[in-house]
């Protein structure tokens, strides 16, 4: 990979490298049993946190993983890391959008994944529990921070309202308006958390079998590969973005995006937090190696981050650059040692979406988690664990795919 940076052609190469991968995975031998209790198609963090409470609600389950490729193979093992609090969007936009009520259940629900989270082996996933620092990048985006400074205090969350000069000493920057310091959450090395839950779990994870086909079979589920059938009692369905390319018709849930991130040479440490800025569209945060991680400036390139493909652009690449540039001054201009790119999955609403396939009836999907799925990921898999068991989730109707009216 490092050749084909100094090479120059790097823009025209498919990129991905693994930031936070391991070079072997103990897991690649496992065989395809013939049948299971409960297969999960798609070994990112829903599929592998899914497993894990499964298999802590019924340590005598037998579970199998079906992956593509490997554990962490998209989003999961490609993300930026940053454990947030909340949805997509900020918390005065998330309630105008969708009500306080909802507003506030959805924080609640990701308050609960960060704290789920702590209680793990946190070395096992370099948790760094630091909190995580939204900064504006411009006055109408202080302006909403303001405001959920107010709101989230007002609903009980700890959070600090910062002015411009106090995020810019907090930063080393000069470039933000305002902050709003929210203290729970974090970062980590999300494919460490996912391999970390796979092998809590006990599942068998069969790597190297995309799932080509689901359908019902008497009381259960087939699932079919090229390389064989699996019967299941039950099935779930964690392929985010992918979800459509098996199920076609579930395309209304979900939509391919692109993103794309880069990581410097490690340079003296200079952020404490993840830091969010521009509506998200800009996300920054250093390793614990010190390397800086940055990734964002969609919003530039809104008509070339879609769909499938795996690659970086260097018209984005240099936007990112630019940020660091602009915003970070006191760095240089560290080397950038990694370029890279991963999928998420868009719902119509931007919130998760839980439901049955369509004539299989003993199966369960997750979808579109828009860019997110780390802010609901142990959390979510419990849902998803209940809902295969025929529990209830007192979130369960916030991710529903009834909510979505859609033809
Ligand atoms: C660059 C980038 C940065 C991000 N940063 C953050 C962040 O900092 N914080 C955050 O909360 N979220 C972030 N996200 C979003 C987050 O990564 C995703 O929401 C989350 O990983 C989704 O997890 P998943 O398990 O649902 O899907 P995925 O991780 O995409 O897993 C799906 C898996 O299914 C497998 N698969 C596909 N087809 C098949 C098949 N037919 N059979 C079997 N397996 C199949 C794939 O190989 C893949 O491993 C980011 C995403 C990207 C791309």
């Amino acid at each position: 990979m490092d050749e084909i940076l100094a090479s120059g052609s790097k823009f025209r190469h498919v990129q991905f490298y693994r930031m936070h991968h391991q070079t072997h995975s103990p897991w690649q031998k496992s065989i395809a049993p013939k049948s299971c209790d409960v297969a999960i198609v798609g070994g990112g963090i829903m599929g592998c946190a899914t497993a894990y409470w499964l298999s802590k609600s019924n340590p005598s389950l037998n579970i199998a993983i079906l992956e593509a490729e490997q554990l962490a193979h998209g989003a999961s093992g490609r993300n930026a890391g940053f454990l947030l609090l909340g949805t997509h969007t900020d918390y005065a936009s998330a309630v105008d959008a969708m009500g306080r009520d909802q507003a506030r259940r959805l924080w609640e629900f990701t308050a609960e994944n960060a704290r789920l989270i702590a209680e793990l082996d946190q070395s096992a996933f370099d948790l760094q529990l630091s909190g995580s620092l939204i900064a504006a990048g411009d006055g109408a985006e202080a302006e909403r921070l303001e405001s959920s400074a107010e709101l989230l205090t007002e609903d009980g969350v700890d959070v600090e309202h910062l002015n411009g000069a106090e995020t810019n000493r907090r930063l080393m920057s000069n470039a933000y308006l305002a902050g709003l310091y929210v203290k729970e959450g974090g970062m980590l090395n999300p494919a460490k958390l996912v391999r970390h839950l796979a092998a809590q779990s006990q599942a068998t994870v069969v790597e190297k079998w995309p799932v080509e086909g689901v359908e019902s079979e008497g009381t259960g589920v087939r699932l079919y590969s090229k390389r064989g059938a699996i019967k299941a009692a039950k099935v779930v369905l964690t392929l985010n973005a992918y979800l459509p390319k098996l199920i076609p018709t579930l395309n209304q849930f979900v939509r391919p995006v692109r993103a794309q991130m880069m990581a410097t040479e490690p340079v003296p440490h200079m952020l404490d937090h993840p830091v969010y800025s521009h509506a998200g569209f800009f996300y920054i945060r250093q390793r614990v190696d010190r390397r800086i991680m940055l990734g964002g400036a969609r919003h530039l390139h809104l008509d070339e981050e879609v769909g499938y493909e795996d690659a970086t652009t260097e018209p984005l690449q240099a936007d990112l650059e630019a940020y660091l540039a602009n915003h970070f001054p006191r760095i240089g201009t560290p080397a950038i040692e990694r370029r890279w790119s991963g999928t998420m999955g868009f719902s119509p609403d931007s919130l998760p979406v839980v439901g049955c396939v369509p004539g299989v009836p003993n199966s369960t999907y997750a979808t579109g988690f828009t860019g997110h799925g780390m802010g609901f990921s142990v959390r979510f898999g419990k849902l998803l664990a209940r809902a295969v068991l025929g529990g209830k989730d007192e979130a369960g109707d916030l991710f529903s795919v009834d909510r979505l009216q859609l033809s």
